[in-house]
């Protein structure tokens, strides 16, 4: 199957094979075909799946097919002609600024042929820029949802044009409290304009209940897509457990790193605290490491990450929602220094080696206290991982589970929570607060220092490479985010 196959046009054909893409996704086989037919779209999909293109080159190959008609023009009191600005015509809603940026620049590299104009906004950049690139006329706005309804406030931007809206990673919108600014963004939008139907695509990677009114209350008789989570089909990943003590942790994760001489290893940290000092830790043990969390400003953030994707930075130590914008080609291993506590974020973690067909190693630290997320896990991807206890952390078997609560502190007596759209469950482990709703504040709408620049609009080129995520030339995926 080709791209040309799935009714793209020469355009986006050629931006595709600019990219380095020769065969579509199993995602873009699917969805670029129901795309462009017009119905709505309930997709079940992970980030590592190729989705982005997957939703991106039907938006494309629509509005190119539909154009508009030429921009009205008038001649104001000074006399001097007056285009009218181009409508927004397709929004796209993410999570974070990392995949907004994302998103975006996917948009301008499998554009780069045609003309149509996009723009990133998200919070922690300033605002001005933003504004001014909305108000100059946009086709595709990609956006996080608190610093898209600060531009509603200030009126820079306006719905009532929108053709199509996209729900990208809608499970983690709704986990971190975004469901209020979904329904307003909803509420904005005309359902029809001049008796054609706004189309509607919803993508998550996982479908609980509140997920499902939201597709119930946004799509009309949708086309649903269900891809198996990559990493439960594709055998790419080798994923294995170290059994270890809960204090020897940090001793295990120095050893193997020290001992086969790991480079970019990213390692998953339940909590923003944890992040922290076990990246302090690593680097008072000789291992160059950063947090990359919530709480970090952007500019520390995008720091961290271009540190880290330019291999001197050794270890990045992530809480799991910041981790979602994280693509990094070929990222060589992951390790679960703590288990996550919603069995999903596992294969969503462990998604970000091994991407795009490379392989990759994941591997989990797991002590006493998390043997029953291990078993979820496992439940899950309908299989057992093999452990393998490394000599010299062999585990004491006195030592007894202890209860995980919430924030990731050790302790007793904590309540038994599962985890979100999860009956209680009896394990003893306790939901951490995690970034949920905290993250969407910082995320969102708390001022974050400017890393200066302007929104960035389309038109940048694509980088010529072997099939890898898009990134416009000159830059990465994230030093986009510190200049828009
Ligand atoms: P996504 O799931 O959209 O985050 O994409 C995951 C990765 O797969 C990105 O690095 C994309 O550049 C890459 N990708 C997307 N589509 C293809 C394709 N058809 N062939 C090869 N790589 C792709």
């Amino acid at each position: 199957m080709s791209f040309a196959a799935l009714g793209l046009s020469e355009p986006l054909v050629r931006a595709c094979a600019d990219t380095g893409y020769t065969t579509p996704t199993p995602i873009q086989t699917e969805a670029i075909p129901t795309v462009l037919s017009g119905v709505d779209l309930l997709a079940g999909a992970q980030t590592g799946t190729g989705k982005t293109a997957g939703f991106v080159l039907p938006i494309l190959e629509r509005l190119i097919a539909n154009p508009l008609p030429a921009p009205t023009t008038r001649t104001d009191s000074r006399g001097k002609v007056q285009t009218a600005a181009r409508p927004l015509r397709a929004l796209i809603l993410t999570p974070t600024r990392e995949l907004a940026a994302q998103v975006e620049a996917s948009v301008r590299v499998y554009g780069k042929h045609v003309k149509l104009k996009s723009v990133a906004v998200y919070g922690g950049v300033g605002f001005g820029p933003q504004a001014a690139a909305l108000r100059a006329g946009v086709d595709i706005l990609v956006a996080t949802p608190g610093r898209l309804l600060d531009h509603v406030q200030q009126r820079t931007v306006d719905f009532s044009k929108v053709e199509i809206f996209v729900l990208d990673e809608a499970d983690r919108m709704l986990d971190m409290g975004f469901i209020h600014d979904i329904k307003r963004v909803m509420a904005l939008m005309p359902a029809s304009n001049n008796g054609v139907r706004r189309q509607n695509l919803l993508f998550s990677a996982t479908f609980s209940d509140d997920i499902k009114t939201l597709a119930d209350k946004l799509l009309d008789h949708p086309k649903t897509i269900q891809i198996a989570a990559r990493n439960s089909t594709v055998e790419v990943i080798a994923q294995k457990v170290h059994p270890v003590d809960r204090d020897k942790k940090r001793a295990l994760l120095t050893h193997l790193i020290k001992e086969h001489n790991w480079s970019q290893v990213l390692v998953f940290a339940r909590t923003k605290h944890g992040a922290n000092r076990l990246a302090e830790q690593l680097d008072g043990d000789g291992i160059s490491a950063m947090a990359f969390h919530g709480n970090k400003s952007q500019g520390a953030r995008t720091a961290a990450l271009t540190k880290f994707k330019a291999n001197k930075l050794q270890v990045l130590v992530a809480t799991d929602i910041a981790a979602r914008g994280i693509d990094i080609d070929q990222l060589p291993f992951v390790v679960n220094y703590e288990l996550p506590n919603v069995a999903e974020d596992y294969i969503h973690r462990i998604g970000r080696t091994g991407r795009a067909g490379a392989t990759g190693e994941a591997i989990s630290l797991v002590c006493v206290d998390e043997g029953g997320l291990l078993r979820d896990i496992e439940r899950l991807i309908k299989r057992s991982l093999p452990k393998e206890v490394v000599m010299g952390f062999e585990v004491d078997p006195r030592i007894r589970a202890e209860p995980i609560l919430r924030g990731g502190a050790q302790g007793r007596g904590a309540p038994s929570r599962g985890g979100p759209g999860q009956a209680p469950r009896s394990t003893g482990f306790a939901k951490p607060r995690g970034e949920g709703f905290a993250a969407k504040k910082s995320f969102g709408n708390s001022p974050r220092p400017s890393t200066g620049g302007k929104p960035a609009a389309h038109g940048g080129a694509g980088r010529p490479a072997a099939a890898r995520r898009p990134r416009p030339a000159g830059s990465s995926a994230f030093s986009g985010s510190g200049n828009r």
